[in-house]
C-alpha cells in the first residue's frame, strides 16, 4: 500500500494545500495530512480548530485523513508507514528552503522519498502568511480558504 503524508501547519489550510493534497491522493493510496505542532511557533488558529477544518474539507474522500503530530516529519511518516512526503512548490524561494529540507531527510530516512508537486498558477500568491494578515485586518479571505473553513463570527 502506498501510503503518503503530507505535512504543515495548516494556519488556516487555503485552497492551495487542498489543491495539492486532492490532486496527490490521486497518486497513493493513502494521504494523511499532517498538522505538525511547534511549541515555539505562534499560531492563530488553535489546532482543534485546524484539524476540524482539514477534516471537514475533505470529509468525502475516504483516502485522505488528517492526524496531528509533534517532532521530526520524518518519525511521523515512519510510524504510519509513509514512504512518500509531498510538499507543495509555488517559488524559487519555496524551492530552495525545500530541497535543503528533502535532501537532508533523505539522509536521514532514506526510504522516504520526498515528491514535490507544483502549485497551479492561480494558487501561487496564495499563503497562510498573508491570509493571516489580512484576518487581522478585517478583510475578506474567502476566496483563498479551502473549503471546509468556516471562520464564523
Ligand atoms: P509550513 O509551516 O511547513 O510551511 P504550510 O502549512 O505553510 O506549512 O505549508 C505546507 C505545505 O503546503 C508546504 O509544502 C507548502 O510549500 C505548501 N503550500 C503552501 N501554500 C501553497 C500553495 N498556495 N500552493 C501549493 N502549495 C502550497
Amino acid at each position: 500500500m502506498r501510503i503518503a503524508v503530507f505535512p504543515g501547519s495548516f494556519d488556516p489550510i487555503t485552497v492551495g494545500h487542498q489543491d495539492i493534497i486532492e490532486r496527490a491522493s490521486t497518486l497513493f493510496d493513502k494521504m494523511i495530512v499532517g498538522l505538525g505542532t511547534n511549541a515555539s511557533k505562534q499560531h492563530m488558529f488553535t489546532l482543534e480548530q485546524r484539524l476540524s477544518w482539514i477534516e471537514k474539507t475533505f470529509e468525502a474522500n475516504p483516502k485522505i485523513s488528517v492526524a496531528a503530530y509533534s517532532g521530526l516529519t520524518i518519525d511521523f511518516c515512519k510510524k504510519n508507514n509513509a514512504n512518500y512526503l509531498v510538499r507543495g512548490l509555488r517559488s524559487f524561494t519555496d524551492f530552495e528552503y525545500e530541497s535543503a529540507i528533502a535532501q537532508m531527510n533523505q539522509k536521514m530516512a532514506p526510504v522516504i522519498e520526498t515528491i514535490f508537486m507544483l502549485t497551479k498558477p492561480e494558487y501561487d500568491a496564495i499563503a497562510s502568511t498573508i491570509v493571516r494578515d489580512i484576518i487581522r485586518n478585517g478583510g475578506e479571505v474567502k476566496q483563498f480558504l479551502a473549503r471546509g473553513v468556516s471562520l464564523g463570527g
